[in-house]
């Protein structure tokens, strides 16, 4: 399935000229001064496109800096006026969407905390319609692929068509190097349904950390991203937020020049005879691997047949922990990490218990097929 997104080229909107396309400013406008010379800093660098700031910040807990208002929009004319950079603000209600234009803010985003609220969306959406401005939205807080399109088809269906989206990373119980956890693929999927959509990576929000930035920032360019939002403060240890992941604009220009930039579209005949063999032989295990699976489920399925005509339930723990640990041994072996091996099991075992399952119903009464289901 694709999506069916009515969208413009990146390039009509923001300067794509600079390689990689970078968006960056403070977490939050706190001062005239710190905005103002923070966006000179960065303008001096050469490697920046837009200006972002938070004027109004959607904070997890009350009593924190909740932003410094409208005022802060007052102070992104002037660092615009001065330096000549367009300016992205985040916005979450029809009033921000409507004192942000009236300032001639050049981009709006949506944040992560918005998108995961349809009628917060919805609400903005309704307050675009009939206005031509660019719009980011970023991935909701939590790994919810849909929530993420929704938000993007609202805004679209209000008839932006100066479309991004920006991965910030997922929120995640499981403790972690990072801030929020990156879970590449769920910003590979959305690629998938809406490939013309561009995707600017926000390394700040995912690491949480500044020695992480330049990392994650290469990691988004290696997956095809089409540029970076990072976050950028003159004095970072004195930011009022986010103080941890904000870098100054010279450290901010030295991640940059350590990145290295790789095409997508391969243009040299011999590479691309290269790159075609090697896609070959991919090809051809891809298949065996799957060939091989579906061989195993047959057998699967046999079990399952032998545990139905014994009565033995379909899930034998002490069986599973054996399998885990001898597969994920031998995965070890050969250079497969233990929780990639562990999660390939368990997506083979999953399909395993189901094929049985039904095995198991197909002629048994369904109260007798219930009740050997009890590990299951
Ligand atoms: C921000 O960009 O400063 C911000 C609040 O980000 P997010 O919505 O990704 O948390
Ligand atoms: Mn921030």
């Amino acid at each position: 399935m694709k999506l069916n997104l009515n969208i413009q080229p990146l390039n009509t909107w923001i300067n794509t000229g600079k390689e990689p396309l970078v968006i960056s400013g403070p977490c939050s406008a706190e001062t005239e001064e710190q905005l103002v010379a923070t966006a000179h800093l960065l303008a001096q660098t050469g490697k920046i496109s837009a200006l972002r700031a938070g004027i109004w910040k959607p904070r997890t807990r009350p009593g924190e800096f909740e932003g410094i208002g409208s005022i802060g929009l007052e102070w992104l004319k002037r660092a615009k006026e001065e330096t000549g950079l367009p300016t992205a603000v985040e916005v979450a209600t029809a009033k921000h969407v409507e004192e942000a234009l009236k300032a001639g803010v050049d981009i709006l985003w949506v944040g992560a905390r918005s998108t995961a609220n349809p009628f917060t969306v919805q609400e903005i959406a309704d307050a675009l319609k009939g206005v031509d401005v660019p719009v980011m939205v970023k991935n909701p807080v939590n790994p919810d692929l849909s929530l993420w399109v929704g938000a993007l088809e609202r805004i679209n269906n209000a008839g932006i068509t100066k479309l991004a989206a920006i991965h910030r990373g997922f929120s995640s119980y499981e403790k972690s190097a990072f801030r929020n956890e990156p879970m590449w693929d769920v910003a590979i999927s959305l690629k998938t349904l809406a490939p013309e959509l561009p995707i600017i990576n926000d390394p700040s929000h995912i690491t949480g950390n500044r020695d992480l930035i330049g990392y994650v920032s290469q990691k988004a360019l290696d997956l095809d991203m089409q540029g970076l939002m990072i976050e950028s403060h003159i004095d970072p240890s004195v930011a009022w937020t986010d103080a941890k992941q904000q870098v100054t604009p010279a450290a901010l220009a030295d991640i940059i020049d350590h990145l290295t930039l790789r095409k997508p579209e391969v243009r040299n005949a011999e590479v691309n005879d290269k790159m075609t063999e090697l896609r070959n032989q991919i090809d051809k295990i891809d298949d065996l691997v799957i060939q091989k699976i579906a061989e195993r489920m047959q057998i699967a399925e046999k079990i399952g047949q032998y545990k139905k005509e014994n009565n033995i339930t379909i899930l034998q723990v002490g069986r599973w922990d054996e399998i885990l640990q001898k597969r994920t041994t031998y995965g070890k072996a050969l250079k497969l990490s233990g929780e990639f091996t562990e999660k390939l099991l368990e997506l083979v075992h999953n399909e395993s218990i189901r094929r049985q399952t039904e095995v198991m119903n197909a002629e048994a009464g369904q109260g007798q097929a219930a009740e050997k289901l009890t590990h299951a």
